[in-house]
């Protein structure tokens, strides 16, 4: 069993390495302006980092529409009333 050893493959390195191109449209960021968003993103110009913005956003919206949506208005026993009770939700 000698002669056995790891290829340390670091994948580490590859996390810089992203770096170096915008996020969004893939453009190199040598030699130009790097803006970054959320600590670790990085873009070629605020246009590309209001899009990953907007999208972004989008996506949490449709998380929270999801949530509200999911919620299983399960047929609980049914009074003779009619009542017609809007479910206001604060929280
Ligand atoms: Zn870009």
């Amino acid at each position: 069993m000698s002669g056995y050893y790891y290829h340390s493959g670091c994948p580490d390195r590859y996390g810089a390495h992203y770096l170096d191109a915008c996020s969004v449209c893939g453009k190199s960021l040598h030699n130009s302006d790097i803006f970054m968003y959320r600590g670790n993103t990085p873009f070629c110009s605020k246009e590309c980092r209001q899009e990953q913005m907007e999208m972004d956003e989008a996506r949490e919206k449709k998380l929270k529409f999801g949530r509200a949506h999911r919620k299983s208005d399960s047929k609980t026993s049914t009074p003779n009333k009619t009542v017609r009770t809007g479910t206001i939700t604060v929280s």
